[in-house]
């Protein structure tokens, strides 16, 4: 039966009826149902195919606070932005609308169909909307979810003075909406999303994706506790067994002894937080502008070397994840 699949979807791939690469996958992994190790090699081998490579992540800004230039900065120059989409589809999931969103621009090759999510107002996780030209075009369709904190933050930032033109007034189906702690969404893609509080300086909002049976974490700036202070919130449930945290790493811990109050957090604290939650791979995300690479890779190695049963990477702007 299994093999009968795979030879339907890979005969249907190589062009008799030239469906997409999407629909082979989502054929594929829909039979699967994850049984895998209890059969013969030669099955475990053809059903992981299909299931070894659900999702694609994309790094378009991985820089925390401000855009970076001059260098080497090759872990990341623009801030917050991360878009996730299953392997084929055109349909995308974005955390945060940093300057990293012209980079998702240049990606696409027309319209954009995706839903993004803010995960709160400061502007290295906002600056890139007003400039994200393809929502200007009518077959366009942008849902925009972000944090209710009262009025309408989106649209009196782009308004004038502070700028032109709303990207409310774009040609494409454009819409904003204000969501609660807690709150779920259903997204384009099929999949869905949770908003959790993240303790910041400001209102924030975490979000845990479920798409393609993967469970992706974004916490891009979080406080981490210090003196008396308990971690605030659900994170640890949230981040619960999740296959990817992509989590603040902003400081080390000579930056934290004079920026404790800041709102961020440490390499330290992201990989134990990582532990605890027993997440199956750490994204370090967020990097400090004044970080180059030379210095994130001292604090990757260190981080390893102290946490050796948790895989962590540091998010690099251009390099994608496959999960
Ligand atoms: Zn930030
Ligand atoms: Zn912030």
């Amino acid at each position: 039966m299994e093999l009968d699949i795979v030879v339907h979807s890979i005969s249907e791939k190589i062009g008799r009826h030239k469906p997409s690469l999407k629909w082979s996958f989502s054929f594929a992994h829909a039979k699967c149902d994850r049984s895998c190790t209890k059969n013969c090699k030669y099955r475990r081998f053809i059903r992981c195919i299909f299931c070894l490579v659900v999702l694609e992540i994309n790094f378009f800004g991985t820089r925390g606070s401000r855009h970076v230039s001059g260098g080497p900065f090759d872990y990341g120059r623009d801030t917050s932005c991360v878009g996730v989409r299953e392997v084929g589809s055109s349909i995308w999931t974005i955390f945060d609308l940093g300057s990293g969103l012209n980079n998702f621009a240049e990606k696409l090759s027309g319209n954009v169909v995706a839903d993004f999510l803010l995960s709160h107002y400061h502007f290295d996780h906002l600056q890139g909307l007003p400039f994200f030209y393809p929502m200007d075009r009518s077959d366009s369709k942008v849902r925009i979810f972000a944090p209710n904190i009262g009025g309408d933050p989106l649209g009196q930032l782009f308004a004038p003075p502070f700028f032109p033109v709303s990207p409310f007034a774009f040609r494409g189906d454009i819409s904003k909406s204000y969501i609660e702690d807690g709150q779920e969404i259903e997204l384009l893609s099929g999949g869905s999303v949770e908003a959790f509080e993240v303790a910041h300086t400001d209102t924030e909002f975490g979000y845990r994706l479920t798409l393609g049976g993967r469970r992706i974490c974004y916490v891009p700036d979080h406080q981490e506790p210090y003196g008396e202070m308990a971690l605030r919130g659900k994170v640890l449930e949230m981040i619960d067994g999740c296959d990817l945290l992509i989590h603040d790493a902003q400081y080390n811990a000579s930056d934290f002894a004079t920026k404790a109050h800041w709102g961020h957090s440490t390499y330290d604290f992201a990989a134990e937080l990582a532990e605890q939650g027993s997440v199956k791979r750490l994204a370090l995300f967020h990097h400090d502008p004044s970080r180059n690479d030379d210095e994130i890779n001292r604090e990757l190695k260190h981080l390893k070397e102290n946490h050796p049963d948790l895989e962590i990477c540091a998010a690099h702007q251009g390099e994608d994840l496959f999960i």
